[in-house]
Parts: structure tokens; sequence; C-alpha cells
């Protein structure tokens, strides 16, 4: 098997002392496109977070392509859309300004912008279809759409892995039908995610794993189909125990 491209071991986040996310460990493959659930406060944005060195980690390791370093060490690999990143130190830039951030890991601070980074700003900025606002202060956009600029500056780094926290939590009807085509042409041209989401919907037929959390422990992680039969033994236990019960006593008789 490939080195995963991101692989966090028996790590532990937290807040002042409190632990939150608990040993866990979690790896993403190339071409996996992985929706991470779990009910509210389970520790999904923490663990995100963490992957990105923004909680502190209070124990384990985290390695990026085999080298030892969380995601922002790495950040020219692996794109952050966070939550709920405020975009307000931002308000006074254009989407085009935001975007050309997502090439800074890419080329020494001091060194302008060349022509082939300006092409994968304007590139990214297509792909969440907002050709027509680059040159709008991100001020004046919808939520939808500012959420569209996050991903946007994301892509223009041409991230192996994409991880994203609730890309869709919030934003109108045409941002989430943006979106949704975006995830399905990353996830066809070999990008993998990791996807923080209640919808699983805008994920549709891309993801290939599904991993879910519960008070800061992994309690699934396998397959969609694998994911459906845990949700029906969950919702049925009796039926479930049934379906058991009938077989055995058929058998006995
Ligand atoms: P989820 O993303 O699954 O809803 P979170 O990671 O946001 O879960 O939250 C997990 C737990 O961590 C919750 O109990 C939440 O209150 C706590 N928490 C989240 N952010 C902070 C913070 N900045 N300081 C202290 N506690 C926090």
């Amino acid at each position: 098997m490939s080195t995963p491209l991101i692989a966090a071991r028996a790590v532990s986040f937290g807040y002042d002392d409190r632990v939150v996310v608990d040993r866990l460990d979690l790896s993403v493959g190339v071409g996996e496109v992985v929706a991470l659930l779990g009910p509210n406060g389970s520790g999904k944005s923490t663990l995100v977070k963490g992957l990105f060195g923004l909680v502190p980690r209070l124990g384990g390791t985290i390695e990026v392509e085999g080298k030892v370093g969380d995601a922002s060490t790495h950040h020219a690999r692996i794109g952050y859309v966070p939550q709920r990143h405020s975009l307000a130190q931002s308000v006074r830039s254009t989407v085009s300004e935001v975007v050309a951030a997502g090439r800074l890991p890419h080329r020494p601070w001091w060194q302008p912008a060349t022509r082939s980074d300006r092409d994968l700003v304007a590139r990214a900025i297509e792909a969440v279809g907002l050709s027509d606002r680059a040159h709008a202060e991100v001020s004046t956009l919808s939520g939808g759409q500012q959420r569209r600029v996050l991903i946007a500056r994301a892509l223009a780094g041409q991230p192996a892995l994409l991880v994203m926290d609730e890309p869709t939590a919030g934003v109108d009807h045409a941002s989430q039908v943006v979106l949704t085509e975006v995830l399905g042409r990353l996830a066809a041209s070999g990008t993998a995610m990791l996807v923080v989401t209640h919808e699983l919907d805008v994920l549709a037929d891309v993801v290939t794993r599904i991993v879910c959390l519960d008070a800061g422990h992994i309690d699934f992680d396998g397959s969609p189909g694998a994911y459906a039969a845990h949700l029906a033994d969950a919702d049925h236990p009796h039926v479930h125990a049934g379906h058991h019960h009938d077989d055995d006593s058929t058998g006995g008789r």
C-alpha cells in the first residue's frame, strides 16, 4: 500500500487539559474520499483543526506523506477549508486576492506571483463558478459564495488532500449545487478528501469511506455499504437478533 497522505497515530487533541479527541488513529490514502460524521460535539472540528496544528496536540504523532509534522508544516500538499473562517480580515480584499493566497505555500514569500500562479488562481475561481465576481470584494458576496472562495483558495494550491469542515453547512442552494459538482470533479481527478459533513448527499456518489466519531473516538470506519448495514443494525437491533433467532430455531428443527 502506498504511503498515506496523512496518518495520525494515537493523537489526542483538546483544550485547557480537557481531552476532546482521545488517542485516535486515522489515515487517509491516495484516492480516498472520506466523510467524517458524528453528532454535534463529538470532536470532528477539533480533529481536523488538530491535523493542521490549530488545536493543541496532547499526544500522538502526525505524518504527511511519511514525513513527521502536522498539515500546517506541509500545507503545500494539504488544503484546508475551515468551517467558519472569518473572512473578516479580508473583507476589503477581492476574490482574486483571497484565492491567490492559496499559492503562497508554493513559492518563497519574496517572489512575485508567476504567470502559472495567476492561471491556477483563475482556474480555481472558475471551478467554483465565481469568474464573474473575481474582482468583487468578498464582503459583497453571499455566505455560500464566500464558502466557495475559501474552497477556491484551497484548490489554487493543488492539494493532494483537501480537508473540509462542513463545506455546505448553511449555504444557499446555488452554492450547494456548485459544491457538489466541484467535489465530484475533484474526486474524479484523483484528489483525496476528508470532509466533515452532516449532509452525506453532497458527497453523492464519490464517498469511498465513512468514519463516525462519537465522544472523541471512532465508532465506525468502513465502506458506505458497510455503513448502511451498521445503521440498519443500530436502528433495528431486535430485527437483527430476531433473524438469528429464526435461523437458529429453523436449524434446530
Ligand atoms: P463537532 O465538530 O463534532 O461538533 P467540536 O470539535 O466542535 O465537535 O467540539 C468537541 C468538543 O470540544 C465540544 O464539547 C466543544 O464544546 C469543545 N470545544 C470546541 N472548541 C472549543 C474551544 N475553542 N475551547 C474549548 N472547548 C471547545
